[in-house]
Parts: structure tokens; sequence; C-alpha cells
């Protein structure tokens, strides 16, 4: 094939009517003989001596001798078993790393001398709000019996097909939306293929090379500074069963494991960013964002002590100023936006320590340990093609149309910090209390509920926040005073129905005994008296009884005002509106 006589260029020439001059045929037949050249060497290349690659793409399969032998790292792999220390496990990837691990450890407080500075990179998953599984009609329900929320799609058997959820797409439709992305209009769910009990068809389905959404930005304010994430993606994916240790904290040392597939396919979205995050602070308050983000979607509870919202943090150091970036750990088990911040300072402070010590920084995965305030080694961390992941013959790829984003760009509503904006410039509440909304999507909806119907926003913060709030103890959506019942109490207020005073007391009660604020005030009977009959006659009672104070008073202590406002109010309970005690009484005494 690399004899150039066997092609007739002019002969081409024709087949192919192409009109061509003299120099370009001259071009063309150049070409060619390069592209035999080439062809010629490739095709002579030893491919039989290579040594199989994950990417190799060969011309026939490789075919071994078949000559026995007992693989001769097996007493290495036993030496690599987890160690325990604390509540976390130390698995030593290599001969000799715990005790380098504890050297990093304990030598933690050494001052820093270089100039690095931090990058970081957040993977967080999200539990979606649906009310059966991504590829089975299991419930998502929490807490029910062990394995009770399973079927034969969610525990993997097999000749089972997974079929897509549609309201766990429109969710992960509504995230990108809302944190900007491009929503794609095709994505693929491939396999992702390791091997551990809690994932029953030994991969996992997740979106890959094609994800529902990509790109995008969150905008967090630090310190009054905005700032905008930039995201790298966001994909769907299914969540893994739930391990449960017997006698130990982790599978190392128990007696027995036992696994509930109950989480087993429980649909998920993962937002990740880019790795333009620079400080702990940073990372926190874009979790929170997200977080209000996604729950004010209504498609996430948030909740990360249970694990609907989890968050891995990949972390790095540079020296200042460079732009290459360094080897990176992933931070995993942080179950507070505190122990995000935490986390990564010390993991921070920990790489900073490695390269004093003159130590690599490996990539690996480490797990937060909340007693100690530590990272342990979890892992030697795997590359994405360890996990040989393919597109899932079981799944066409998934295709949106235009008129789905459509539908759904218009519910979403406003953002969480255009909410907290417009809280401190139109509705004057402070930078607290605004915040306090924003965090807290639940708040704000109750705020803005109440506000439809009574429409001052200042007097509503202020009894929300200082009254309200400091009763709720449980989640704060299955508080029983609604936003209807709030509105009606607050006009009370305004209309001095009632005093101040006994608004509080009203309050309590309500907590108390679980009645609603409108209950309370019409059965307690704490109404105020405006009667002025009847704070007449009471207060005739009041001068009658303290015929020796009215002489004093009129003769000059005209301090003993307030004695008589204090009795009449005391006589009253605290019911008779003070301003009309005032009045009647000045009319009486001068
Ligand atoms: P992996 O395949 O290990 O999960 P990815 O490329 O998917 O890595 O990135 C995961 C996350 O880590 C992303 O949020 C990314 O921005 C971040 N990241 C990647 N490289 C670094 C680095 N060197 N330092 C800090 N964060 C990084
Ligand atoms: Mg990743
Ligand atoms: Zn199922």
């Amino acid at each position: 094939m690399s004899d150039k006589r066997h092609i007739d260029i002019d002969k081409l020439i024709n087949l192919g009517s192409f009109e061509v001059s003299n120099e370009e045929k001259k071009q063309f037949e150049a070409g060619i003989e390069d592209f035999l050249k080439y062809a010629e060497v490739i095709n002579s290349a030893p491919c039989n001596d290579l040594q199989p690659a994950s990417h190799a793409i060969q011309k026939d399969a490789f075919l071994r001798d078949d000559n026995a032998k007992i693989w001769e790292h097996m007493e290495g792999l036993l030496k690599n078993a987890p160690i325990l220390e604390g509540t976390s496990f130390l698995v030593p990837p290599q001969k000799g790393r715990t005790g380098k691990e504890k050297e990093v450890q304990e030598n933690l407080s050494i001052k820093e001398v270089e100039d690095y500075e931090t990058v970081i990179g957040l993977e967080v998953h999200a539990h979606l709000k649906t009310h059966s599984k991504l590829f089975c009609s299991c419930p998502t329900e929490f807490g029910n019996a062990p394995n009770a929320n399973t079927c034969p799609v969610c525990t993997g058997q097999p000749g089972v097909l997974p079929v897509l959820n549609k309201e766990s797409v429109n969710m992960a439709i509504l995230a990108g939306i809302a944190v900007n992305c491009k929503i794609n209009k095709k994505s693929v769910f491939a396999r992702k293929n390791y091997f551990y009990p809690d994932l029953p068809k030994a991969y996992q389905i997740s979106q890959f090379e094609e994800p529902i959404c990509s790109g995008g930005w969150v905008e967090i304010e630090v310190d009054g500074v905005s700032k905008k994430i930039k995201l790298n993606r966001i994909h769907m994916e299914e969540d893994a069963g739930k391990m449960v240790h017997v006698g130990a904290p982790g599978i190392w040392g128990s007696k027995a494991s036992a696994v509930d597939y109950n989480r087993s396919s429980v649909p998920l979205i993962e937002i990740v960013t880019e790795p333009d995050i620079s400080t702990a602070k940073e990372a926190k308050e874009y979790v929170i964002m997200l977080r209000a983000i996604l729950v004010s979607l209504g498609i996430c509870d948030g909740n990360l002590e249970e694990g609907s919202l989890r968050c891995d943090a990949n972390i790095s150091i540079r020296p200042r100023g460079t732009k290459t970036l360094g080897v990176k750990t992933e931070i995993k088990n942080m179950n507070s936006f505190k122990a995000i911040e935490r986390a990564i300072d010390f993991e921070v402070e920990r790489q900073k320590k490695l390269k004093k010590l003159g130590l690599p920084i490996e990539q690996e995965t480490r797990l937060w340990d909340e007693s100690s305030q530590k990272t342990f080694l979890m892992r030697s961390k795997e590359e994405s093609h360890d996990y040989r992941y393919f597109p899932d013959p079981d799944l066409l790829p998934l295709t949106l149309t235009d008129e789905l984003i459509d539908s759904l760009r218009k519910k979403v509503g406003e953002s969480p910090l255009d909410k907290k904006r417009k809280y401190q410039k139109d509705y004057n509440l402070t930078e607290e209390e605004s915040k306090l909304m924003m965090v807290n999507p639940e708040y704000a909806n109750y705020f803005e509920e109440t506000l439809k119907l009574y429409n001052n926003p200042k007097n509503i913060a202020n009894w929300f926040f200082n009254e309200i709030l400091s009763y709720i103890t449980q989640e704060f959506d299955k508080f029983h005073i609604t936003a209807d019942d709030f509105a009606s109490f607050l006009k009370k207020i305004d209309s001095n129905e009632i005093s101040g005073k006994i608004g509080k007391s009203v309050i309590r009660k309500a907590f108390d005994n679980k009645k609603s604020l409108m209950e309370i005030i019409e059965t307690e009977g704490v109404k105020q008296i405006t009667d002025t009959k009847e704070i007449e006659n009471l207060i005739d009672s009041i001068l009658n009884a303290n015929q020796d104070k009215v002489a004093e008073y009129k003769s000059g202590k005209v301090k003993l005002f307030g004695f008589f406002v204090g009795e009449i109010m005391k006589q009253s309970k605290g019911k008779a509106n003070p301003q009309v005690v005032n009045d009647i009484l000045k009319g009486k005494i001068g």
C-alpha cells in the first residue's frame, strides 16, 4: 500500500470530477505521499510488544500465556488494612504512611513562612424532594423500616430496567436555571463502576460526559463584598444504600455490617464548582447560598445533618500569584456549615505543614472527624478513568424540549440574595434580619405570606424575630401559627385591642397550648378594655379608695399620677387601654 505507483492521480481527479490546476494537482500528490508514508510507519509499529494501557486502541485482543502464580503483592495488600484512630480509620495506602501522618498531625503548630494561596472546588450532592426514586417507583421517604422502600430495580436484580422519574428531571432543570447554567437539551446517563455492598448493581447510574446542566454561577457576599462563584456543571445521579456497622464506627473492627437499601437510587443532583473559591469562609457562604437557593425552589430540604445536602471539598495550595493548580485532597464527612469552614482551615494548614516538612502533598480522599477536629486519610484518590464510565445501554439519552425548559424558567422566582437586598432596601430590615431571611427561605416565605395580609414589614420582622422565632424548637414548617393568624394578631396590636405586653403573653400561651393566636385572644379574655365607661368606673373606685393620696396630689405632689395609673392597670390585670386611662384620669384630677 505504500507504493504510490498504484495510485493514478489523474484517474482520481477524473473520477471525482475535480477541477484542479497543475499546481493544485502537485499539492494533492504530495499530500497523498505524506499520508502513505505515515500509514506505513503506523502499520509497521511493534504492537504486540506494547503493554496494554487503559485507553489503548489495539487491533487485536491481547492474549497472555497460561502461567499460574500467586499474586506477589498479597502480603503488601494485607498490610494496607485500615487502622483505627479515634472514631476514624486510617487507610495507609503505602508502607510507613501512618508514621508520616502522625508527624504532620502533631506538628500543626509550626509557624508557616512561605506565602501560599488556597484553591477550593466544591462538589455538593443534594437529595431531590421527589416522592419516588430515580429509576423505580419506590418511595423516597426517610425513616421507614430498613429495606421497606425497595424493589427489584433499586436492589439491582438481574433483568430489570430503569425508568427515569420525570419530576427529578424537572427539579434538576429548575436548579440549573436558578444558578445560571446552560440547560443541555441532550444529556446521557452513564454507568460508574465500582464494587461496594451499598451498591447492589456494582455500578451507579450517573451523568458523566454529557450532564444535564453546564457552566453557571452562584453569587455570594463575604463581608459585604460580592463574588460570583463559577460552576462547572450539574449532573443527575442515584444515591447508594446505607451501611450500618455493628460494634464499631466503620467496617473495620466491626462484628458485622448491615445494609439498608432504602436510600439506594434516591435522586440526587451534584453541583460542581470550578476551582474558584479562595477561603474557607467563601466556601461556607457558597454552601449557605446554594442551600438557600435549592430550599427556596422547593426541590431539596437542605438538611446537612441528615445528609440530604452533602458537601465534599477539594483543596489545594499554590505559591501566591502562580497559576498552576497544586495537588488536591478531597474532604468528606462535614455535617454542618461550621464543619465545612473548620475542615477546610485545618486541611489548608496540614498541606502547608507538609510543604514545610518537605513532604509531598498526595492526591487522596480524607474524612473530617468532628470529635478531634482533624482530617484523616480515608483512601488514596482514584481517577475518573478508574471507574470505567460508559453510557448506560438501558437508558436512552435524555432529550429536553424548549417548551419544557421555558415553562420551568417561569417557575424560578426571585433569588434569596435578591430577596435579602430587597428586604434591606425596600422594607428597612436590618442586615442581620435580611440575612436570616435569605439563609432560611422558610422564614422568608412566612414573612411574605404575612406581608400580603398586613402591610408593615418592619413590625412583622420585629414580632417574628423577637417573639415567634424564640418559641420554635422543632422544624420550622411544622409550627402551627399560620401567616393569616399572625397577620390578624398584628392588626389587633395596631388597633390597641391588645397591648404589646399582652401580645407577648398571647404568643407564649399559643405555643404552650398549641392553639392559634386568635383562639387565645378570644378564650383567655386578654382583649384590652377600651370601653370608656368600664374604665371610668374602675378609676372612680381607685380614687375613692385613696382619697388621702388624691388630696396630696391636688396639693402639688404630681408624681402620684403614676401611682394612680399603676393601681388602675393592676386592677384591670393590664387590660385597660393606657391611653384611655390617662385621658380619663387627667379629666378627673386635673
Ligand atoms: P475528580 O475527578 O477528582 O472528582 P474533578 O475534576 O471532577 O475531579 O473536580 C472535582 C472538584 O475539584 C471540582 O469542584 C474542581 O473545581 C475541584 N478541583 C479540581 N482540581 C483542583 C485543585 N487542584 N485544587 C482545588 N480544587 C480542585
Ligand atoms: Mg468529581
Ligand atoms: Zn425500587
